[in-house]
């Protein structure tokens, strides 16, 4: 099952930039930032950086770890850099297709146009021919001021008009005791109206009436979806609501338990959601802070889930439907026939 879950040509909808990072990738910059000061500290900060099992920090704890990798993703060649070998990564794990997603930060040596500019230049100038087809989101995040989520979108909705074969679309994260959904309404509206696709972290928090209002303004997917199901902490209304929609959500299984919003992998809203036919797709959400791969994902849905090669093959299709850049849908789909078949007959 290992080979297989790795030689799955998977695509990745739901992966933010700097919680991807390996520790290899965080040397690889300490070594660009080496007159920064970070140098000794480095070691110390993936240590602190990766929540593993047994960790005792819960969610929001785990808002604070970011700032270790934003310490060396501030100049536009360390985001360069940290792109390159993040996506080079994904595609070494069998990933065909992947959106990226970043949320753009001003920092002592780059704005946020910057910061976009240069995502977008070493995602299409592609200088190390990487084979993965990557795409990128740009993430507000809700706990920042409202004026840097509208800017995030004046940037996204100015360079989707140039590089819309890149920028494929917009997604609300960050902290979800921050910030109120409905003070950003305008903002993703804006954006949706310009023809970018949305996607909203939802229901990682228990907040019925927040999901609700998500829901409403109809994203073209949702990220977690841990409090909707009664089971969970949601409720009938809004769980019926989400079936209802077929809104598609992207589950993250191990983000999920080492923030403790899940017990444990048996206890995964994967199987309610799986059995009531909500499309899914697998996602690693931080594949740096908790120390995880979508290969890896896929392989243990598969043993929690009694999972056969067969529904991960689906599974994957499926998650193929879902992606922003639909013209690649086509691509995608040759390539898993063709790993299938050649899998047949093994
Ligand atoms: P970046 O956007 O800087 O490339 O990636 C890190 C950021 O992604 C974090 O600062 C946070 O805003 C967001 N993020 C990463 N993981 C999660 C998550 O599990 N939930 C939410 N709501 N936001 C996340």
């Amino acid at each position: 099952m290992d080979v297989f879950c790795r030689e799955l040509p998977k695509v990745e909808l739901h992966a933010h930039l700097n919680g991807s990072l390996s520790r290899s990738t965080m040397l690889q910059l300490r070594r660009l930032h080496a007159d920064t000061g970070l140098v000794d500290r480095t070691n110390a900060f993936f240590d602190e950086f990766q929540i593993g099992a047994g960790d005792k920090r819960n969610l929001s704890d785990c808002f604070q770890v970011f700032g270790i990798a934003h310490s060396l993703t501030t100049t536009p060649e360390a985001l360069k850099m940290a792109t390159l070998l993040t996506l080079k990564e994904f595609q070494d794990d069998g990933c065909c297709y992947i959106e990226l997603r970043s949320s753009p930060r001003n920092t002592p040596y780059m704005t946020q146009r910057q910061y976009v500019e240069t995502l977008i230049k070493t995602m299409r100038e592609n200088p190390n021919n990487l084979t993965i087809l990557p795409q990128l989101i740009l993430s507000i995040n809700r706990s920042c001021p409202l004026s840097e989520g509208e800017e995030t979108v004046n940037l996204a909705v100015e360079y989707y008009k140039n590089f819309p074969e890149i920028l494929v679309g917009i997604d609300l994260s960050g902290n979800p005791t921050a910030g109120r959904f409905q003070d950003f309404v305008p903002a993703l509206t804006r954006a949706k109206e310009a023809g970018l696709k949305i996607t909203l972290h939802c229901g990682e928090i228990c907040n019925p009436r927040e999901i609700s209002e998500m829901l409403k303004f109809k994203p073209d997917r949702i990220g977690h979806g841990v409090y909707i199901h009664p089971k969970f902490g949601g409720n009938e209304e809004i769980w019926n609501e989400l079936r209802n929609s077929k809104i598609p959500v992207e589950l993250c299984l191990t983000s999920n338990i080492r923030t403790k919003s899940i017990p444990d992998y048996n206890s995964h809203h994967f199987k309610e959601f799986y059995e009531a036919k909500v499309p899914i797709t697998l996602g690693t959400d931080d594949k740096g802070v908790f120390a995880t791969s979508l290969s890896q994902e896929y392989h243990i849905c598969a043993d929690t889930f009694q999972l056969q090669k067969r529904d991960l093959l689906d599974l994957a299709i499926n998650a193929s439907k879902y992606i922003f850049a639909e013209d690649a849908y086509e691509i995608i789909n040759n390539k898993l026939q063709l790993f299938w078949n050649k899998n047949e007959k093994k």
